[in-house]
């Protein structure tokens, strides 16, 4: 993990994204205790690693997915959150 915890957790990568209407939302960082598809770039997370969490309601539905760490600081550096050495 490069960066604190709370950055991931605002990093607002879903923010202004219409299409998902996910109700009661919540984020966490999880360590994973099975393998899970990234829901941003597809990879696999592996047992063991550490994902961002996201649970909520659609549609009456429970939804969750889960985004990899690679990802949130790939977003992170792309959206000028955080400074990147060049
Ligand atoms: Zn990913």
């Amino acid at each position: 993990m490069k960066y604190p915890e709370e950055m991931y957790l605002d990093a607002g990568l879903y923010d202004g994204d219409m299409d998902c209407d996910v109700e009661h939302r919540k984020e966490k960082i999880v360590k994973c205790r099975k393998e899970h598809k990234c829901s941003v770039c597809q990879s696999t997370i592996n047992k063991g690693d550490r994902a961002l969490y996201e649970s909520g309601f659609m549609d009456g539905e429970p939804v969750s997915s889960y985004t990899c760490l690679k990802c949130i600081e790939n977003w992170l550096e792309e959206s000028g959150q955080v400074e990147v050495e060049e």
